[in-house]
């Protein structure tokens, strides 16, 4: 609990003390240390300051300040051991909590960290949050793969870590969801000690996140990770120096063979228990070392550790020290600025246990719209602007430059400057083959052509290996079917399992291959890098559509299925793009819709099935195209976020990774098997089995007169002008469940009529070529399926656009038909 709960009279002991080092420094030196009693004399309600005694002191603080150190009281004491430590009025035998076991349990309490990880994306944040938590998210070499937060716990060396994984970010400004996200993690949640995860084989960029998180004066370490890059790439990295430099511990790492990270956690624990815990001449805190010294003892092995640990948890007395909160350097006239703001900032003093103020006064300098939000509460906030005001315009005059770049600048110089004495770049091959590869496949014309020779690979390999896979599958199918056929006693619940669960679910899942085929393609060309660039090259084609590059690949994934496409849009930063990519998705042609289409081109257009199977697909896609101009223009509000496409090195892709990758997005497919698909077939069979099954001579009949029979029949009307007759309306009724069942429904529907089995189902559907189109036509852009979306729901937060899509795309599906029919009806 929090000592400002700690109500007049009570006792407790600190278990930490969080927030940012200036107020932890602050708070320490008051004598709030961890493991002392504090009693409360007198804690009113409504009532600031609080009184407290510690080492025989009053002090006040702020209910503010108190709610930031953690406690254990007597009371949760009690309930932990059931021993009380009062005198009640009770018979039985009581005896008092000593202050050894407060502080005992204190302790224990006190092991377990709030670790965040913090850093670009693609550095590896992810790999190290699985490797320690022995979780397994998806790891993935496209910027942005984790947009929400993602929390594991282990534990190590006797303590407990709750580690959460955090969106990947390349500043901590406030343009991008991912920014604002870190920054309240940062802010709200506290983290002890954050970890800021570095790719090493891009430490310029990298570097620029940490001089932020430096003035937000967070208690960090740096993960070099990547270190294998480094140092394949032939270039140098003083480390040791670097650390020194940035006042923050560095560990290299490398994820991907479990190299540096119990070093890395070793350290965080140092840091945590106060190795940073310096006296005023720079000497490590008595007690503080003591008790470091304490835990090694008992449980760490220190033949695992290397001999320069000493570096870190020595007691300190050079002026080497690594632990030591820097300020970065911005050049006089920026500090000046800086100095001159934060004065007046500094005169609330009820904002200063949650931020630096340093860092408010930087980041209004550089124009930040939430910190403007924070300073607007504060009661001098006129002052406040208008010293920024005249701060900026300082700057603006001393540097040709507005504020904002010039912090910018100044911060990369500060890297740059620190880079030039620890960094030795021998710009060695690889770096080179980048550069080269980068040049061709993102070239102006040239990376066109090799983009659509991707996609065609990529489709090419889809359909072509996974008809293989899929016959098995259909044969496996019908074996089943069979079995089932010749096994059990005639009645619903064998019709039921025959027709409704075997026939829509098996009709589904003959597909698996095909989808985990193509995401197989995806994932080969996202670990690789190569996705980045494609999105790279498509930014532009896309932001003209109101999209962003981004949204490129859960388009392409749509051809599989929409489901898990709809959840990739995730990676969007930008809220506007990231709706209109989900709102558009089901006109990607999935994967379900083909059969339908196989099923019609073959028999109604012999010798151009290919080409005309070919233009339902670029119909979608000028159809996704169009929708997404028009909502971006009228339906969806918002801005576009400025936002550097990132190009990450590129990597030869593991296996292990790809495999992983592939099946997390099948598994989305598989799920939406066992659960929308067969609810709706049965539900669909259900409806076509009944009522009064046994009545009728024929199954035609039977279907004619059953519940699905009478849907139809209602909705002619409605289709009738599109050239569809009652049956096709069963069928695409049906495929509101799932695309999938259009095919089956229709088989049942048809394949009795005439009793002449000859014929193929096809040339059993008695419509012309025309309005065979224009059901090819219907069936790709109507109604998304059932359960995408339910995905839509999820991702867009409300079923609002959920029927919006639903509404849409029918309706537009019915003008497009009609329209079609109607006029090549003129024209023929
Ligand atoms: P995140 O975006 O920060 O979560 O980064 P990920 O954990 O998803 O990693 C991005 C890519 O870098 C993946 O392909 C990883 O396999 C790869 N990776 C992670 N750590 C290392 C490492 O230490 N060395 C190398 N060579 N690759 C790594
Ligand atoms: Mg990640």
């Amino acid at each position: 609990m929090r000592l400002s709960e700690l109500n007049t009279g009570e006792r407790g002991v600190i278990v930490k003390v969080m927030g940012h080092g200036g107020f932890r420094k602050r708070i320490v030196e008051m004598g709030f240390i961890k493991g002392k009693v504090v009693e409360v004399l007198l804690n009113a309600p409504l009532k600031d300051p609080i009184k407290y005694k510690i080492l025989g002191y009053e002090i006040s603080l702020r209910r503010s300040e108190a709610e930031m150190i953690e406690i254990i009281s007597e009371q949760e004491a009690e309930e932990q051991t059931g021993v009380s430590s009062h005198f009640h009025g009770s018979i039985k035998e009581e005896r008092l909590l000593t202050e050894d076991e407060l502080k005992n349990l204190a302790l224990r309490k006190r092991r377990t960290i709030n670790v965040a990880l913090v850093g670009n994306p693609n550095c590896g944040k992810t790999s190290l949050f699985n490797l320690a938590s022995g979780a397994h998210e998806h790891v993935g070499n496209y910027s942005g793969v984790t947009v929400d937060a993602k929390e594991g716990f282990f534990d190590f060396q006797g303590y407990r870590f709750k580690i959460v994984d955090l969106p990947g970010t390349y500043s901590l400004s406030a343009y991008t969801p991912e920014e604002i996200y870190v920054r309240q993690h940062i802010i709200e949640e506290t983290p002890d000690i954050i970890i800021n995860v570095v790719d090493a084989s891009n430490l310029e960029r990298n570097l620029y996140l940490t001089t932020q998180l430096i003035d937000m004066n967070v208690r960090m370490v740096i993960a070099l990770n990547m270190y294998d890059e480094l140092e394949a790439s032939g270039n140098k990295l003083n480390y040791r120096l670097l650390s020194k430099l940035f006042g923050v511990p560095m560990v290299p790492t490398v994820c991907k063979k479990n190299l540096g990270i119990e070093h890395l956690f070793h350290l965080v624990i140092n840091l945590y228990e106060g190795a940073d815990f310096f006296g005023k001449n720079g000497e490590i805190n008595k007690e503080v070392l003591k008790e470091l010294q304490d835990w090694h003892r008992t449980n760490v092995n220190e033949a695992e550790h290397e001999e320069h640990m000493d570096d870190y948890v020595a007691p300190d007395n050079s002026r080497q020290k690594i632990y030591r909160h820097i300020h970065i350097n911005h050049g006089p006239d920026i500090e000046k600025g800086i100095e001159y703001v934060k004065a007046e900032i500094s005169k609330n003093e009820e904002i200063r246990h949650l931020y630096s103020t340093r860092y408010l006064s930087i980041k209004l300098l550089e124009n930040d719209k939430s910190v403007e939000k924070v300073i607007h509460t504060l009661p001098n906030s006129i002052e406040i602007f208008a010293a920024k005001e005249k701060a900026a315009r300082k700057i603006q005059v001393a540097m040709n430059e507005d504020s904002e770049s010039a912090i910018t600048n100044a911060k990369y110089g500060f890297i740059t400057g620190a880079l030039k004495e620890t960094f030795i770049d021998n710009h060695l091959e690889k770096d080179q083959m980048t550069k080269v590869l980068d040049t061709i496949v993102t070239h102006k014309i040239w990376g066109y052509p090799i983009f659509f020779l991707f996609m065609w690979i990529m489709f090419q390999g889809t359909f072509s290996i996974g008809a293989y896979p899929m016959a098995g599958l259909e044969w496996l199918v019908d074996v089943l079917r069979h079995f089932v056929e010749n096994t059990m006693t005639a009645g619903p619940l064998k019709d039921m399992i025959v027709d409704g669960i075997i026939g829509g679910v098996g009709g589904v899942i003959v597909f698996l291959p095909n989808i985990l085929l193509l995401y197989f393609f995806i994932s080969l060309m996202e670990d690789s890098g190569y996705m980045a660039r494609a999105a790279f090259i498509m930014d532009k084609i896309m932001h003209k559509m109101g999209l962003h590059g981004k949204s490129f690949i859960p388009l392409v994934m749509g051809f599989g299925c929409n489901v898990p496409a709809i959840l990739a849009s995730r990676t969007i930063e930008n809220r506007k793009s990231r709706l209109i990519t989900i709102l558009v998705n089901p006109l990607m042609s999935c994967s379900a819709r083909l059969p339908i289409y196989l099923l019609l081109v073959g028999t109604f257009f012999p010798g151009k099935a290919s080409l005309v199977l070919l233009s339902i697909y670029v119909t979608g896609i000028l159809l996704a195209v169009l929708m997404a101009r028009l909502f971006s223009k009228v339906l969806v509000k918002g801005e576009d976020t400025p936002f550097v496409m990132e190009l990450p090195p590129y990597r030869m892709p593991t296996m292990k990774a790809i495999t992983r990758h592939t099946w997390e997005k099948g598994q989305q497919y598989l799920r939406k098997m066992g659960g929308v698909i067969m609810i709706a077939s049965i539900i669909i069979w259900y409806l076509g089995y009944y009522p009064n099954h046994n009545a009728y001579k024929t199954v035609a009949e039977q279907q004619e007169n059953s519940y699905i029979g009478q849907i139809g029949k209602a909705i002619e009307p409605a289709i009738k002008p599109l050239g569809f007759d009652w049956k096709l309306g069963i069928g695409l009724v049906s495929g509101v469940g799932a695309k999938e069942l259009v095919v089956s429904t229709l088989g049942v529907l048809y394949t009795n009529d005439a009793g002449v089995s000859k014929k193929s189902l096809a040339e059993r559907i008695p419509i012309t070529p025309l309005a065979a189109y224009s059901l090819m036509l219907f069936v790709l852009i109507y109604f998304p399926c059932i359960a995408t979306l339910a995905a839509i729901k999820q991702e867009s937060g409300s079923w609002k656009w959920a029927a919006f899509a639903a509404l849409y795309t029918t309706s537009l599906a019915w003008i497009i038909a009609f329209s079609f029919y109607q006029i090549g009806n003129m024209l023929l």
